[in-house]
């Protein structure tokens, strides 16, 4: 059975930040529990043969992986979920081995989640773990995050989501490029980010607002993770950076040359 360790709140680092729900992770099924056990399991498999993710024990699945993803829940903000009468729709960009969006697509099984994925052999994957572990709320992107939000393309994605996730992807200033012309005007990109300690200055952060300006963007908040224990958070608190997520909301439609050709996003940051 997985257990879950997480218990603390998400603290914000602005202060005029909604703050978030608790993170209530015993609100899991019994099935989703099972789901995430045998996700842990059929990755190690799979990563015996395909190099899917550099996480090579269960221990570090779960913590890494699994428990980091579902930490997302306790960052989103309130308004994306309350008071809505359709679930969100959620997409996560460069999914890679299905983190955080699989662990998502488990955890809230009534949200349609996208996973968007550049690499065909990730994509097999995520396809064979979806219905492995009986997934109908997912679905599968084959292609680049510049291709499938491009305005002209006909089936464009281009303002589909309600949430956009994308962890480990790139620099902030370039994950703005890959995630904002997704989402629809009022949703939100949540980014989970390494922080440096302490905060006097976060160069990647400065470095992306203009990028995030041009691209119909603000920073909503900037929100410290949660850990699992009182022994974590004092560990914590030794380290050189913390992990944070960045919340950015969409209060105008991003302009249409947004995002740029396929690796312009990542080559010239806006
Ligand atoms: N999000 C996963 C995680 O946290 O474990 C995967 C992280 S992995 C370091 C980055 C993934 O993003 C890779 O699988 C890569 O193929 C994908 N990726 C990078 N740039 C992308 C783009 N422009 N569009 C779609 N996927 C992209």
């Amino acid at each position: 059975r997985y257990t879950i360790s997480l218990r603390a709140r998400a603290t914000s680092s602005d202060a005029s930040a909604p703050s978030s729900p608790p993170v209530s992770l015993s609100e899991l099924s019994v099935q989703q529990h099972a789901r995430l056990s045998r996700l842990c399991e059929l990755l190690l498999e799979r990563n015996q043969q395909f190099n899917l993710t550099g996480m090579r024990t269960p221990e570090e699945v779960r913590t890494k992986l699994v428990d980091e993803s579902l930490a997302l829940l306790s960052v989103i903000p309130p308004e994306a979920t309350v008071g809505t009468t359709t679930p969100p729709r959620l997409l996560d960009v460069g999914s890679g081995a299905g983190f955080p969006g699989l662990v998502l697509a488990i955890a809230r099984p009534t949200w349609p989640v996208t996973l968007l994925e550049a690499t065909r052999k990730k994509c097999d994957w995520l396809d064979e773990a979806a219905a492995a572990l009986a997934l109908s709320n997912v679905r599968v992107l084959w292609g680049r995050a510049e291709e499938w939000a491009a305005a002209t393309r006909p089936d464009s994605r281009r303002e589909c989501f309600d949430i956009v996730t994308a962890r480990a992807v790139a620099e902030l200033r370039t994950l703005a490029e890959y995630t904002l012309p997704f989402v629809r005007v009022g949703g939100w990109v949540l980014a989970p980010k390494q922080r440096p300690r302490p905060v006097e200055s976060w160069p990647e952060w400065e470095r992306a607002l203009p990028a995030i300006d041009k691209l119909g963007g603000r920073t909503h908040a900037v929100l410290r993770m949660p850990v699992a224990s009182d022994e974590d958070a004092a560990l914590a608190d030794e380290m050189p950076s913390e992990r944070v997520t960045v919340v950015l909301t969409k209060h105008a439609a991003t302009p249409a040359q947004y995002p740029r050709a396929p690796g312009r996003p990542a080559k010239r940051p806006l």
